[in-house]
């Protein structure tokens, strides 16, 4: 039986009328990747206000690995809105931000006393990375990379790299932040290899910024925003002995790469890294707000008391949430289950891959898949529009995915993990026909120009 049901127009007339009074009271700032407006979610699936089913590709853009309402989730908030809700960590603690932080400690990588901060968003999270940093260190200096998307306020869209829409006219940024190329093999095929892209690191040291005066490099270790890029095996493990070598910190951002996405807790843990710092957010919360800061105790030590902090921090209903998620991944193998994800996509991309010079490039690491689409297998031109064109027959069809890049050239999979096989098929055949009508329509106009 198929799980996609489509009863009106895309978008039908209730999200219609919705999205006129959205546009009224709303600034259009704002962006949707889809017109239509939710009226229940479930696992994998959702419904619209007009009663059309999709399969969701999106995830609430990553933060749904565990699947939309996930039965524990759903009764563990139950559960704590009849004890307490907003109290302040800050006023009155609660056992639950606690388990928390020791679930934290002892998931990310590395064999040492760790300490966690809780925080409402990425991008707080990322904020709160470098106060540290800079707190431990003493130094002021931050290293951050090409295509890197950290978030939306000013330190961490300092820190983000594409200009439009993300900086264009937000400028002046924060300071004292230099930027160097991600190992982005697909976009420089001269010198792919890890060590030449982490000479970038040594090179910036001698051309921009003092490594002494580095406090320190912070790194997706898969590109989220930027496309899902993969960099070689090496290449993390090159820049964190590099900012060892200077006593510079290195902070891994995992808020879209983590929480099993890649079919282990963190990314980090493929590369061999044992980032200083590490930020979480997104699935970490299945489904609800929560963002953590993971790190050596003695750095995570180093701001004084009252240094740290926030009114709505760890707020109770998404700590036991978050509980829940890291429940439910561990006892329905979820990890496992984004490795065979990500095997199923791969087998059926590389097809689309051959049988189409569009699809340029296909990413994969467990269940964090995407596919680069560009108009010239020789110069890689990014096929925006064609991109644009491949989501919107999409969700048209059933099928909500969201796109990436510097350049809006790449679809990228965010399904929950406790989608079923069925489901993953049906949303690749709709991809799949996306990419076949978006080339047949793009070579009638070509024929009749
Ligand atoms: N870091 C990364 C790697 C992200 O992908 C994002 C969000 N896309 C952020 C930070 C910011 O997170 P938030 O939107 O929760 O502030």
């Amino acid at each position: 039986m198929s799980s996609i049901q489509i009863r009106t127009e895309i978008p039908g007339p209730r999200s219609r009328a919705l999205m006129a009074r959205r546009e009224a009271a709303v600034p259009r700032g704002l962006f949707h990747a889809t017109p239509v407006f939710v009226a229940r979610a479930e696992g994998a699936l959702l419904e619209d206000v007009d009663g059309n089913r999709f399969i969701d590709f999106a995830g609430g853009l990553g933060c749904l690995n565990i699947g939309h309402r996930a039965p524990r989730v759903v009764s563990a908030v139950r559960e704590q809105l009849d004890r307490f809700l907003h109290v302040c960590f800050s006023v009155t603690p609660y056992e639950s931000y606690v388990a928390v932080a020791e679930k934290l400690n002892a998931l990310a990588p590395g064999n040492f006393a760790k300490k966690t901060i809780l925080l409402n968003s990425g991008a707080e999270a990322v904020e709160n990375s470098i106060k540290i940093a800079r707190a431990y260190t003493k130094r002021t200096g931050v290293i951050c990379f090409e295509d890197a998307f950290h978030g939306r306020t000013l330190l961490a869209m300092s820190l983000t790299s594409k200009t439009h829409p993300y900086k264009a006219g937000f400028e002046p940024f924060a300071s004292d932040i230099y930027r160097i190329p991600f190992a982005y093999a697909y976009r420089n095929p001269s010198g792919t290899s890890a060590a030449s892209f982490a000479s970038h690191l040594e090179d910036a040291f001698k051309r921009v910024v003092a490594p002494e005066s580095v406090a320190a490099v912070i790194a997706e270790p898969i590109l989220g925003e930027g496309g899902f890029v993969i960099p070689p095996r090496g290449y993390l493990f090159l820049l964190q002995e590099i900012c060892r070598k200077h006593g510079i910190l290195f902070i891994a951002d995992e808020v879209q790469s983590g929480f099993g996405r890649t079919g282990r807790w963190f990314a980090s843990e493929h590369f061999g890294i044992e980032p200083d710092l590490i930020t979480t957010a997104k699935s970490l919360g299945g489904g609800m707000p929560i963002a953590a800061v993971t790190g050596r105790a003695e750095i995570m030590d180093a701001p004084d008391v009252g240094a740290l902090g926030g009114t709505f921090s760890g707020h109770p209903a998404a700590c036991v949430a978050a509980l829940a998620a890291i429940e439910a991944i561990e006892k329905e193998g979820l990890l496992a289950r984004s490795a065979a994800i990500g095997k199923c996509f791969e087998e059926r991309a590389r097809k689309w891959q051959k049988k189409w010079a569009l699809v340029g490039d296909v990413r994969n690491l467990g269940a964090m898949c995407a596919i680069e689409l560009v108009r010239s297998a020789e110069t890689l031109e990014p096929a925006d529009a064609e991109t644009e064109e491949v989501a919107r027959y999409c969700y048209e069809h059933g099928l909500i995915t969201v796109t990436a890049g510097t350049y809006d050239n790449i679809i990228r999979i965010l399904a929950p993990l406790a989608i079923s096989d069925e489901q993953f098929d049906e949303g690749l055949d709709v991809i799949e026909a996306a990419l076949a009508s978006v080339i047949e329509q793009r070579h009638t106009a070509m024929s009749r120009v």
